[in-house]
């Protein structure tokens, strides 16, 4: 791979969004080779539990058994000199409610959702409670849920599907991992209650608050219920609280306990557990969590490798401090040889900032794991063809392989 030449740009697309019918990706080809496209990244698994193709392992997106986009993009993509690394989003795996959405979000009959087969193999948050009965907010029914990083089972379910899909389409040229990472976020509520005077003898403190979402197309129990904390309580204001922080199952603490020979005392709820782990053992929590997605990594860089194939990953801008909440340690991925190449998110930032996050992130991975910044197009942020050239020329001066676009959708108009 020596002789190899970096392409300078690659885009990423949505097959649900972007391709409706075969002229859809004749279109969008054309648009690649017109735009200096080298890598195309279609989304294949888009967070929803389903994949858009036929597999033994889950279900098949509605509409994917009557046309398969991914074998056109391939022959065309491959006409064109293109390269195709399939986009998998690796641990959000789509709504709570999936289950009920057979003949609505995937196909009658194909395998059944994971949230039906393994409902063991989704996280707990620091609440204790399952992500399939208390998931975070998403579009559409229900709500979203993350497989959990740190159950040998889910690893090995990840290595299976990826070997599943080169199997089936051998000619792929790499895989393309998103959301490989925990999720690690904070929702905060404020509620005026200057009208509400006695509110402090109802609620107190510490008090979980549920608020419901209806579903007006699916039956009252399926409502998606989002619980809150209360944190704070005054005469004029209520703040409630949600952490997405994960994964507190019985059979990661044990595993981290075990692995790190650190004792969890017994402490009444799994909230307490949480706060003891963050301050009597931060340092061997964050590097245990880090360690289960780095070696689902390396699950899945296994196969793709033996298949002579290149593992990349889209990955969080703010490296380090990704590493102590989302888990994501991608420095050790690129330095360990997991990943071919890298594609930190740099969305939103001005070219001067994305040159110098790029030259940042070539010193520490080193010139074996070339780095494709992430620009990001959209309503907020509307760049243009010119500002793109800046873009490029600041990120290559910086050591950088060249620019991953998102999105096709975004971008198709300017370039
Ligand atoms: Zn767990």
């Amino acid at each position: 791979m020596a002789s190899y030449d970096w392409p300078r740009r690659a885009v990423w697309l949505d097959i649900a969004a972007d391709f409706k019918r075969p002229q859809d990706v004749r279109e969008f080809v054309n648009w690649s080779r017109r735009a200096g496209m080298g890598i195309v990244f279609p989304c294949i698994a888009h967070a929803t539990g389903t994949l858009c193709y036929e597999s033994e392992y889950a279900p098949t997106a509605l509409g994917y058994r009557e046309w398969n986009p991914l074998r056109i993009l391939l022959d065309e993509c491959h006409a064109a000199g293109i390269e195709v690394h399939p986009w998998f989003v690796v641990f959000c795996w789509g709504s709570n409610l999936l289950p009920y959405l057979e003949g609505k979000a995937y196909e009658i009959g194909s395998t059944p959702p994971l949230q039906r087969s393994h409902p063991d193999w989704f996280t707990t948050d620091l609440y204790g409670r399952h992500t399939l009965e208390a998931p975070s907010l998403g579009p559409g029914p229900g709500g979203l849920t993350m497989l959990d990083p740190g159950k040998v089972e889910v690893r090995q379910f990840l290595r299976h599907v990826v070997t599943e899909l080169l199997s089936k389409y051998p000619d792929v040229d790499g895989i393309h991992l998103d959301y490989i990472r925990y999720e690690d976020y904070r929702c905060t509520l404020r509620l005026d209650v200057t009208d509400a005077p006695d509110i402090g003898r109802r609620i107190k403190v510490g008090d979980i608050l549920y608020i419901t979402r209806p579903h007006s197309d699916l039956p009252g129990e399926q409502d998606l219920d989002l619980f809150y904390e209360l944190t704070a309580l005054s005469t004029s204001e209520a703040v409630l609280e949600r952490q997405y922080r994960y994964c507190y199952c019985d059979s990661c603490l044990a595993r981290f306990s075990q692995e790190t020979g650190i004792r969890i005392p017994d402490l009444p709820d799994t909230h307490s557990v949480a706060r003891w782990l963050w301050e009597e053992a931060p340092e061997a929590w964050v590097r245990w969590r880090a360690q289960q997605v780095t070696d689902a990594v390396r699950s899945i860089a296994g196969p793709v490798h033996a298949a002579h194939k290149r593992l990349s990953a889209a990955v969080f801008w703010n490296y380090p401090a990704i590493v102590r909440t989302i888990a994501q340690d991608w420095v050790e991925w690129a330095r360990e040889g997991l990943l071919d190449f890298a594609v930190p998110m740099t969305y939103g930032f001005a070219a001067e900032r994305v040159g110098e996050l790029t030259r940042g992130y070539v010193q520490l991975v080193g010139t074996d794991c070339p780095v494709y910044a992430g620009v990001l197009r959209n309503d907020g942020y509307p760049l243009g063809g010119e500002e793109l050239q800046r873009y490029e020329a600041l990120v290559s001066e910086n050591g950088g392989a060249g620019v991953a676009l998102f999105c096709y959708g975004t971008w198709r108009g300017v370039i």
